[in-house]
């Protein structure tokens, strides 16, 4: 399977990779625990509910597809990694997985910080009540203005990843006659996705500053010059989607190391490190994500560890998971339009939806699951291929999975996990209107993104 983008256009179907998919489910009915949110069960009735509301009561009141979001599990995994990692750590949420007023309001109140990583970014952690001093801005190419908003805005910390960045902060800062908190973001070398990490990667990558060549040592030695500055500590991100520890503690290792460069050279020892985000999540029933208070002890272990290896003081953690915290907190609710069997290979079933509002299974072969929500069925399990509605062969919301052979146009259908990195990458791609964020709690459910309408569109236009 490629993992690279492709022309527009149409693209082959692929042959079946053998072993792509797994065997049927025993029960195409059941819902696994473990990539639905926390409310969701399926009632009496057979139909699929969340935070106390039915899904055709969803659909009847806000249209198809509508992502859904279920409040109150959001609300439990923020607290749960603000308990894991306590008082003396914090989290920063990844805005860029998700981002819109209420969830900075929840965020706020549940103690969390947020990490921002464009001005848009920043617009809306602000206009959601974030008090400034808890945002930590992020990016690669922050224009001028953006750093100019951030900084007279008060945010908590920059993270500066280039040498040119070094001197714009600093530039802005002084000349607004501030010093501004930085993190310099380094790349160790390390790079981890799912089971694996490789310890020796190239830094082939757009951020961060290498640590190999004595890059890193350089930008420090730049940044505590700077009266604009305030170098606070040391900023490291290895990957996506992770559920091994091991990488982070080969990163933790040669940042610390880094740490006791700095504090050996110019006699400082930095008071905080920040090892990123990237914690998996399960998307199907094969993953099997580590609980956060598991990845705070190990965290917590290993800089301490290494820390009295260096015989440093050990700095305060922070963390950013930004999937982790929300990706598991909504499934996106379609409804079945056209299904097309296909003899001898599988049936394609086409939703209202498609790859503007998921990107991900396009874009990195991801890999989601389904299940048949407005009703049950007995019927024997048929493999099929959950696609969208746009004009790409590419436009695929779940390659290979099983749904009921009775399945029929009008049923409604789910896809979990879909909190992180679905609406906040969704495009209008054949002008197809962005679905709504629609948060469900207590039998309730409210609009907290509106759906696009065609005059959101047109508005834009300008003719
Ligand atoms: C994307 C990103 C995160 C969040 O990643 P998740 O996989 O959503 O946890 C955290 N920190 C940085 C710097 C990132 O770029």
């Amino acid at each position: 399977m490629s993992r690279s983008a492709h022309p527009a256009g149409p693209r082959h179907a692929d042959v079946l990779p053998e072993g792509h998919y797994s065997a049927p489910p025993t029960d195409l009915n059941a819902l696994d625990r473990k990539v639905w949110a926390q409310t969701v069960t399926r009632d009496d009735d057979g139909v699929v509910s969340v935070g106390g509301v039915g899904v055709g009561r969803i659909a009847e009141e806000f249209g198809t597809p509508a992502y859904v979001l279920d409040e109150a599990d959001f609300r439990a995994r923020a607290r749960a990694w603000r308990t894991a990692f306590g008082e003396d750590a914090d989290v920063f949420y990844a805005g860029k997985a998700f981002l819109s007023r209420a969830v900075v309001r929840w965020l706020a109140e549940e103690g969390l910080n947020l990490d921002v990583c464009s001005g848009g970014e920043l617009a809306t952690a602000l206009s959601g009540g974030m008090p400034a001093e808890r945002i930590a801005f992020h990016g690669n190419n922050k224009s001028v203005a953006e750093i100019t908003r951030a900084v007279e805005a008060g945010v908590g910390r920059i993270v500066l990843d280039s040498f040119q960045e070094i001197a714009r902060v600093a530039h802005v800062a002084q000349s607004l006659g501030t010093r501004q908190k930085v993190q310099i973001r380094i790349t160790v070398g390390v790079e981890a996705h799912t089971h694996e990490f490789i310890a020796t990667a190239h830094e082939d990558q757009k951020f961060g500053i290498p640590l190999a060549g004595g890059q890193a040592a350089e930008a420090v030695r730049r940044a505590l010059q700077l009266d604009g500055l305030e170098l606070i500590g040391i900023h490291s991100h290895i990957g996506s989607q992770i559920f091994d520890m091991s990488g982070f503690e080969v990163a933790a290792h040669r940042v610390v190391g880094l740490l006791k460069d700095i504090r050996d050279e110019h006699g400082v020892e930095l008071p905080e490190i920040d090892l990123g985000g990237g914690l998996g999540i399960a998307y199907t029933s094969d993953d099997d994500p580590r609980e956060p208070h598991e990845i705070a002890k190990a965290l917590t272990e290993i800089v301490g560890r290494e820390c009295e290896a260096a015989r440093l003081r050990t700095p305060r953690i922070s963390v950013e998971p930004g999937r982790a915290i929300v990706g598991p907190t909504a499934f996106t609710l379609y409804e079945v339009g056209t299904i097309k069997p296909l003899e001898g290979l599988r049936t394609y079933v086409s939703v209202d939806g498609g790859m503007s509002d998921n990107i991900r299974t396009a874009l990195y072969d991801a890999e989601y699951s389904v299940a048949l929500v407005s009703r049950v069925s007995d019927a024997e399990p048929m493999l099929a291929r959950v696609v969208g509605k746009h004009c790409e062969s590419g436009d695929i919301v779940v390659r290979d999975t099983f749904l009921p052979a009775d399945l029929a146009p009008g049923d409604l259908i789910a896809v979990p996990a879909t909190g992180a990195y679905c609406r906040s990458m969704a495009s209008n791609y054949n002008h197809v209107l962005r679905p709504p964020v629609v948060a469900v709690q207590d039998g309730e459910a409210r609009v907290i993104v509106r759906r696009e309408t065609e005059e959101d569109l047109l508005r834009l236009d300008v003719g």
